[in-house]
């Protein structure tokens, strides 16, 4: 496109000479190269689960130079990147990062969520009309059919009338699907239990490709059934909290260093517990690497894109929380397995030949019970009782049993049968419920879906509701908790909320095209899709919010 533009603007510029001159015919070829060459043979996607942004400052010191320092100082830094909607999930993290929307549009309104229309609870990249491959279990049974809008690397697909390839890869399904797209080559995730593979679905192809195959006969993931001890002495390990506490949950009871991999697996899934270590991360790279090579990607001019998820991030976060001696070398130890791919990049693509940028789906919240030994403010939420209370209130005030047909993910549906059988107006009902549940101790907002549809929120708590609210497949209700209150056990952290430690995550652009520089500005999440198609000359994707970090861009 720029081309088009650009060569369009020289032949005005020499409009005024009728023929063309042999030099202004060989300026054109020579711009038309320099154009060409600026585009990235290959754009790489980082998401780090459940990475918060401040993971990137506190660690900074015990980072090496060839990992996340390395993107920092020679890329471009938004320092104040923020999920723009509510709920701050996996899946709709992975679909917000790829597509540039919001729940409110792409339809990834939770990692699972209660379908109105099937009446019952749907999982986000669930698929049963695929078959499995490279195992037999339902696990097998995934792809992006939920997601209604484009990702970049669809775009990228239909503008190269798909010669520029793209693959997801993940130990999640939901990390490696939603941000591959809907036209994508291959998506592979991990399949712990006792097989320990990447598997995929029928969805993008008949059989596993030879190299995934040769991948899983190798028996990698094997090596990493290991002990796990902090890289470095755990005395240096300043940034956390202290090793033996009660805010954590651990491995069958055991929540100090070192952990005896083997010892603790679950016999019959013994593959399940990499995934709860930093090793699940260097098995992804392994895969990663091998993804690169194999497929060819970023050796033509047809740019391929790469997604990875580094999901093992977000399990050790659940499991010990985010001030844990876990999570600190955890993120230590991510960052050797990004200098090594880092490091894997230049050599098989070439310094210059690729654009990547590094985000997550989400932040995490410090454990409240460890936050409330300090005097924040936190809490507990029973969220069961929630709907206990509204069925005890809605039985009272219209004489009427069922009305209540689900709350699940902060989000009351009515049943439209018993309105109709009963006659009552949707409206007055869930204006009602609102007002009760904002008298509940642990309830910070609430608001129906008429205030949701028609009022047009433009900044705070409530645009982050309306961006995550979608009007066909959401609740009749939206409710939040207060700060720091979470719906979860009292070891470990979660994520979820509209809140600065949920939605403040890293965005770090780098190499072909970007600029080397920092900002303070505030920037969403919605904004990195466009950014790459942009860089691309593609179409946005359908769904996108348009919002281009020019900033970045050379
Ligand atoms: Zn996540
Ligand atoms: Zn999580």
């Amino acid at each position: 496109m720029n081309k088009v533009i650009f060569l369009f603007g020289l032949t005005l510029l020499f409009g005024c000479v009728s023929v063309k001159s042999p030099e202004v015919i060989v300026l054109n070829k020579t711009l038309e190269r320099k154009v060409e060459s600026t585009k990235p043979k290959l754009v790489i996607g980082i998401v780090v689960d459940q990475m918060r942004y401040d993971y990137l400052n506190r660690f900074y010191n015990k980072y090496g130079n060839g990992g996340f320092k390395r993107l920092m100082n020679k890329g471009f830094n938004f320092k104040n990147n923020h999920y723009n909607y509510i709920p701050t999930y996996t899946g709709p993290g992975h679909a917000s990062i790829y597509t540039g929307a919001t729940p409110k549009t792409h339809a990834i309104i939770g990692n699972n969520w209660y379908d109105k229309f099937e009446k019952r609870s749907v999982y986000c990249a669930e698929d049963d009309l695929v078959q499995p491959l490279g195992t037999t279990d339902k696990a097998g049974l995934m792809s992006p059919k939920r997601m209604k809008t484009t990702t970049f690397g669809d775009e990228n697909r239909l503008f190269t009338q798909f010669k520029g390839k793209t693959i997801g890869i993940s130990l999640k399904d939901r990390g490696a699907i939603l941000p591959a797209g809907h036209s994508a080559n291959a998506a592979y995730w991990f399949h712990g239990a006792n097989e320990g593979v990447f598997i995929s679905s029928s969805y993008y192809f008949n059989s596993l490709p030879k190299w995934v195959q040769d991948f899983n006969a190798s028996n990698v993931v094997k090596s990493y059934l290991k002990e796990w001890n902090t890289l470095y002495p755990i005395d240096t390990y300043t940034e956390s909290g202290l090793d033996a506490n009660t805010f954590e949950r651990g491995f069958k009871g055991q929540n100090n260093f070192p952990y005896n991999l083997e010892a603790l697996a679950n016999s019959k899934k013994p593959y399940d517990i990499v995934k709860s270590t930093p090793y699940g991360n260097s098995l992804v790279a392994d895969f990663a690497i091998q993804a690169i090579k194999n497929e060819a990607l970023g050796k033509d001019d047809f740019t391929d894109v790469l997604t990875v998820s580094f999901s093992s991030t977000d399990y050790v976060g659940h499991n010990f929380g985010v001030n844990s001696k876990e999570v600190e070398d955890t993120y230590i130890r991510l960052d050797k397995d990004l200098e090594r791919f880092l490091n894997f990049l230049d050599d098989e693509v070439g310094q210059g030949n690729y654009t990547l940028f590094l985000t997550a789906d989400h932040g995490a919240i410090d454990v409240p019970s460890y936050l409330e030994t300090k005097n924040i403010p936190a809490g507990y939420v029973d969220s069961k009782s929630i709907k206990n209370k509204l069925e005890d209130f809605t039985e009272r005030k219209y004489n009427v049993s069922g009305l209540i047909e689900n709350v699940s993910n902060d989000q009351v549906f009515l049943s439209s049968e018993v309105l109709k059988a009963n006659n009552l107006e949707k409206n007055d009902i869930t204006n009602s419920i609102v007002e009760v549940l904002i008298t509940f101790e642990s309830i910070y907002k609430a608001y129906n879906n008429k205030t949701l549809t028609n009022a047009a929120f433009t900044s705070g708590f409530e645009q982050l509701l309306q961006n995550g609210y979608n009007q066909k497949y959401s609740g009749d209700v939206v409710f939040a908790y207060k700060p720091n209150y979470i719906s979860y056990a009292k070891t470990g952290s979660t994520h979820g909320s509209g809140f600065n430690y949920d939605t403040h995550v890293p965005l770090l652009f780098y190499g072909n095209g970007i600029k080397q520089g920092a900002t303070f500005n505030k920037t969403e999440i919605t904004s990195i899709a466009p950014t790459i198609s942009a860089l691309l000359g593609t179409s946005f994707p359908n769904g996108s919010s348009n919002l281009v970090l020019f900033e970045a861009l050379d």
